[in-house]
């Protein structure tokens, strides 16, 4: 109410009628289990389907991100001889978001936007915020040139100190880091922040390579699979309407069997007319020189030549390439899913036509957040401001001016809750204050569709057609904010709704 009472004020004292310059609020929510399209895409076309394993058709619980986190802890511990005293770090659930980059020489994890600057406000040391003006003064300003950004698929290498974490998986690596870093500024240690990265990377690497990871989840899959019927339902309505399946994943045969089984049944390969297993992504699909190898049911590696990819049968590492000779699976009528946007999409996208579809389980926690009356609120606040500050700032006098620049105030006041409401850290995978995230960028980039779960393709049928939303261009929108007509009663609404 306060708010509406300024601005009728402020308002009326520039003589302006107001009810143009406010948006409606909407009170149109969005389904969660919708798949959204970047590109469009008619599943008409489709006839080979295409999955990678982790987080795509294995959804796992957060005891998993825990276990990750407290092995690798334990890991830096006893074989990089880290401190005792980490051992009093437990996974912190809500503290990272994916996406996020981490400057490997300066020891800080931030989020970077679509064009390259850093959203002051979600830059960490160790646990802790770091200011803007020591963020701004490190960085000579929030831009973060090119040649230091991570390379193609989000690596730390040859002069590139910021790594981006894509993977879901790295949520605890994130962790981890933070916690040690902590530790180590807490106790005045002096140590080396490369190191330090190194240390966490093979500490987690470790967790996977040797099998610690894949034998805890077999031994309680309960525990940390879940969603399987709703894989198990996808892939047996693909299977009915006659459409060919595949799987590429980077995880090994055991274990994959085993997640597939508690899925699917002891029968999941009649389902898959490919199977292939420590695939090596992204390796697989640019490096032509990795031959497929047949694989037993006991684990086996045989040393024949590949002539023909099987049904029933299981394949290791391989290639696109080969891949593509052998099946003839080319082009638009293939559609592959993954989590990860670099190593499951962008080679797809960019060299080989596939269809792409990007599993991101956040959605659903965020569209969440998006359909509750406060989010709404907020944004059509925010909105409501940015039209006035927009349109007022030509009223150039000394009383308009101080009108507009507590405008200007109020926005800025504003931006934090619109990033905490997501992440008290780091807010939104999918948006810095007002732009869309880097990851943002390379997902739109990278995906042809994308939704929270392969679940949400038991919504449509095969005839479907996923239209992107014709957003305007800038150039193509009308003057900021389009002006409506129930406006004034909305605001009313708005304003004694208790925002
Ligand atoms: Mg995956």
């Amino acid at each position: 109410i306060n708010g509406y009472l300024k601005l009728q004020n402020n308002l009326f004292f520039l003589s302006l009628p107001f009810s143009n310059l406010i948006p409606a609020i909407s009170t149109d929510s969005v389904n969660p289990d919708t798949i959204f399209a970047n590109n469009e895409m008619s599943l008409r076309d489709i006839e080979i389907y295409g999955f990678d394993y982790d987080y795509t058709l294995a959804f796992y619980s957060s005891h998993l991100h825990t276990l990750i986190f407290n092995i690798a802890r334990d890991i830096l511990i006893t074989k990089h001889r880290y401190p005792e005293g980490l051992r009093k770090y437990e996974y912190i659930p809500n503290f990272a978001v994916r996406g996020l980059h981490y400057d490997v020489q300066k020891a800080l994890l931030m989020k970077i936007d679509a064009f390259h600057y850093i959203q002051l406000g979600t830059v960490y040391r160790g646990l802790q915020p770091v200011s803007d003006e020591e963020v701004i003064a490190m960085y000579e300003g929030c831009h973060v040139p090119l040649e230091i950004m991570s390379d193609f698929y989000g690596k730390s290498s040859h002069g590139h100190t910021m790594k981006q974490f894509m993977d879901i998986f790295s949520l605890p690596e994130m962790t981890l880091l933070s916690c040690v870093n902590d530790f180590f500024m807490k106790h005045n240690i002096d140590y080396e922040p490369v190191h330090l990265y190194k240390d966490v990377k093979e500490a987690i690497r470790d967790v996977h390579v040797k099998g610690i990871m894949y034998r805890a989840v077999e031994a309680d899959i309960d525990k940390y699979i879940c969603y399987g019927e709703q894989s198990q339902a996808v892939l047996k309505k693909l299977s009915a309407h006659g459409k060919k399946m595949f799987l590429i994943t980077n995880s090994p045969f055991d274990f994959v069997d085993r997640g597939m089984s508690y899925i699917v049944g002891k029968d999941w390969r009649d389902l898959f007319d490919v199977v292939i297993v420590h695939a090596d992504k992204p390796g697989f699909f640019n490096d032509r020189r990795k031959p497929f190898r047949r694989v037993t049911d006991k684990g086996a590696l045989l040393w024949d030549r590949i002539h023909r990819l099987e049904k029933g049968q299981i394949y290791k590492q391989g290639n696109l390439y080969e891949f593509l000779r052998l099946t003839g699976w080319r082009g638009s009528r293939v559609l592959y899913f993954g989590d990860h946007i670099y190593s499951d999409l962008a080679d797809l996208t960019l060299k080989h036509g596939w269809r792409t579809g990007a599993i991101i389980p956040e959605l659903r926690k965020e569209i969440k957040i998006m359909n509750t009356q406060p989010y709404v609120h907020m944004m059509t606040w925010l909105q409501s401001l940015t039209g006035l500050i927009e349109q007022m700032q030509v009223h150039r006098d000394p009383a308009s001016q101080a009108v507009v620049e507590e405008w200007i105030r109020e926005r800025e006041a504003m931006r934090p809750q619109t990033k905490d409401i997501f992440n008290a850290q780091f807010g939104s995978l999918f948006r810095t204050y007002h732009n869309p995230t880097y990851f943002s960028r390379r997902l739109s980039r990278f995906a042809d569709i994308y939704m929270a779960s392969i679940s949400c393709l038991l919504n449509y049928d095969f005839q479907h057609t996923f239209f992107p939303r014709r957003t305007p261009l800038q150039h193509e929108s009308p003057f900021w904010p389009e002006l409506r007509l129930p406006l004034l009663i909305s605001l009313t609404l708005f304003c004694f709704s208790g925002f």
